[in-house]
């Protein structure tokens, strides 16, 4: 099942999209992820990108449809994967149905993942994020066992530079531009499901599943 997550910075997609491709056995792709393993190895890519990401803006759209399309030339996307992150633009949909379609394949489901702002911004600026395994944690909402340390594989928390509250406004305001012309391209499509994910990551996490168990 190919799988798209949308929504704000915040809204879960990253936690929803690791527990779904451990469930489903399908790869979790987050561009996010992706561009900042390229920051931290020092990549061509690495070095264009760095300080979009620390303004919230967008790295342009040719960059990151070539990061994406090799990424998809991996044999393991074969069954399916769970897309985090992008696309963010109405022509980084179109871009995406275009890498897919010359591969013979389409996106089965979008999951629009509807979030409140004052939720977000406590979300993002409370949140820790493992430095091996990318797990994340929340200083009050989801706090790991031992301050600092990963529960699941002892690896360091750290913040993430672009979760401090400036930064988190700006990739508000720059997804709130954009997603419109999303879920209406998605909508047209019949593809579109929205979820309430002010609730809590386990009924979220119930709420796709039921989503995925009927494409
Ligand atoms: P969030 O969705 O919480 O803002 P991500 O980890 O998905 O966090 O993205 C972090 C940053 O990486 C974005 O603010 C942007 O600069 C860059 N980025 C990620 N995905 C894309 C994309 N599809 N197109 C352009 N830039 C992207
Ligand atoms: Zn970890």
């Amino acid at each position: 099942m190919y799988l798209v997550l949308l929504g704000p910075p915040g809204a879960g997609k990253g936690t929803q999209a690791k527990r779904l491709s451990e469930e489903l056995g399908l790869p979790h792709i987050s561009t996010g992820d992706i561009l900042r393993q390229n920051v931290k190895d020092g990549s061509a890519l690495g070095k264009q990108a760095k300080d979009i990401m620390e303004k919230g803006l967008l790295v342009p759209d040719e960059l990151v449809a070539a990061m994406l399309d090799e990424r998809f030339s991996n044999p393991d996307i074969k069954n399916g994967f769970i897309l985090d992150g992008y696309p963010r633009t109405l022509s980084q949909a179109k871009t995406l149905d275009d890498i897919l379609a010359r591969k013979k394949i389409s996106v089965d489901l979008v999951v629009y993942l509807n979030t409140s702002d004052d939720v977000i911004i406590k979300r993002l600026t409370g949140r820790l994020v493992c430095s091996k395994c990318g797990a994340n944690f929340h200083v009050l909402n989801m706090p790991p066992k031992v301050a600092g340390l990963c529960d699941k594989c002892q690896g360091a928390l750290y913040q993430r530079s672009d979760d401090n509250e400036v930064t988190v406004r700006k990739r508000l305001e720059v997804y709130k531009n954009e997603v419109a012309s999303l879920i209406k391209y998605y909508n047209q499509q019949k593809k579109l499901h929205t979820l309430n994910a002010d609730l809590d990551a386990r009924q979220v996490l119930e709420q796709i599943s039921l989503l995925c168990a009927k494409v």
